[in-house]
Order: structure tokens, then C-alpha cells, then sequence
């Protein structure tokens, strides 16, 4: 297939040039990535090609270590997140740990609303849909299907970001000590801006009560929601 050989072709010709750009602005920038990363911050997010994690906050080759899947899932069964979570804080001893979800997203909207593919993402999915189920409630309030999408986004990374903070990896890096945060981020497609929901968790204390908190301040702001 040549047009593919071709598209291929460009992406190494964009290599090529990226390379030489990077080495004429600053010619030890490879040298030093060889020799060491130290990332501060761990991004777990969307695979979603409009959602390049480093660009979004301005980050350079070294300084983010990125996890990615459909729907920025964390799960305790996953041995893929939790290896990257577990390298992450005990090697690299990141010091913060995002999970962003993105409004718009297909994962989170095949989740919601259908249908299932009978295939393996279905399972994957249901994931988010346990998110979907525990809010049940509070996600029929919102009649509006953008506005509900945006919601269940929202309470996908908070949820997904909880389960982080109640990893095993979590857990022992707090028990002894570690300075690490875990934050839930949602980035919006229409404007590249990120949303930060509410959730900046330093230690075990911090979970009390901080999904309540968050879903008044969600709540809070769609009108349609009731008060909780
Ligand atoms: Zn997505």
C-alpha cells in the first residue's frame, strides 16, 4: 500500500526534523534524557488523540510520565496502571498523580448511553459504567444528554482518581511518609483548558468525606441538580 508507506514517510521526515529542531535550540537536551528522567508528575488520562498530555501542560520529553487508556480507567485489578502507578511513586517518587478525563469523551459516552459493541471493550467499559451506577441518581436529574455526559466525565475522574488514592501503591508511599498528591483534572476538547475538580489529596486524611464535598460542588453547578 503505498499511500501508506507515504503517510508513514512523513512521520519520519516530521522525526527527522524534530530531532535536529531540539538539538539546534538546546544540543544536550538527548544526552541528558538518556541519562536520567525525573518526572515530577504521573498523568493518567484518556488515550483520545485529542488529549496529548504533555502539550496540554506544557511539559517537555522527561517531565511527564503518562499512563493512558480508554476513559482514563483505574482499576486494582489492571497489573498495565498499577505497574506504571507503582514504578511512578516508588522509583521515580513522582510527586503528583493526575488522572484527567476529557468532556466529550467516546469511552465515557459508550458507557452512558450505547450501544455495547459485544466485544472486549464492553468489559472494559463496564468500568465506567460501575462510576455510572453509583451515580445513578444524580446523573437522571440532568436532562439535557451534553450536559449529562459532562457530569459523568467529571465523576469518572473523581472516581478513577479515588481509586488511585486507595491503591496499595498509594497507601504505603503515604504510611511511610512520601510527599504525593492525587488530583482529578477534566480537559476540555472546545477551549484546551483544564477544570480542576476539587480533588487535591495529600494524605489518607484528606478522603474523608471528599466525595460528598465534590458532588455538592458538581451539584452545585448544574442547575438542574437538586439539592443533595
Ligand atoms: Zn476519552
Amino acid at each position: 500500500m503505498p499511500g501508506m508507506e507515504n503517510a508513514l514517510k512523513s512521520l519520519l521526515e516530521n522525526n527527522a526534523r524534530w530531532s535536529a529542531d531540539v538539538t539546534q535550540r538546546d544540543a544536550e537536551f538527548f544526552s541528558r534524557l538518556v541519562r536520567q528522567q525525573r518526572p515530577e508528575y504521573l498523568w493518567i488520562g484518556c488515550s483520545d488523540a485529542r488529549v496529548p498530555a504533555n502539550d496540554i501542560v506544557g511539559l517537555l520529553p522527561g517531565e511527564l510520565f503518562v499512563h493512558r487508556n480508554v476513559a482514563n480507567v483505574v482499576t486494582h485489578s489492571d497489573v498495565n496502571c498499577q505497574s506504571v502507578l507503582q514504578y511512578a511513586v516508588d522509583v521515580l517518587k513522582v510527586k503528583h498523580v493526575i488522572v484527567v478525563g476529557h468532556y466529550g469523551c467516546g469511552g465515557v459516552q459508550l458507557a452512558l448511553e450505547g450501544p455495547r459493541s459485544g466485544g472486549v471493550a464492553d468489559f472494559w467499559l463496564g468500568h465506567v459504567r460501575d462510576v455510572i451506577g453509583r451515580h445513578r441518581d444524580l446523573i437522571a436529574q440532568i436532562p439535557d444528554t451534553r450536559a449529562r455526559l459532562d457530569l459523568v466525565v467529571e465523576l469518572n475522574s473523581l472516581e478513577q482518581a479515588l481509586n488511585v488514592c486507595h491503591s496499595a501503591t498509594l497507601q504505603a508511599a503515604w504510611e511511610r511518609g512520601q510527599k504525593l498528591s492525587v488530583h482529578a483534572w477534566a480537559y476540555d476538547l472546545k477551549d484546551g483548558r483544564v477544570r480542576t475538580l476539587g480533588v487535591s489529596v495529600r494524605q489518607p486524611d484528606d478522603l474523608k468525606g471528599l466525595r460528598d464535598r465534590v458532588l455538592s460542588r458538581v451539584s452545585a453547578e448544574h442547575p438542574s441538580i437538586s439539592a443533595p
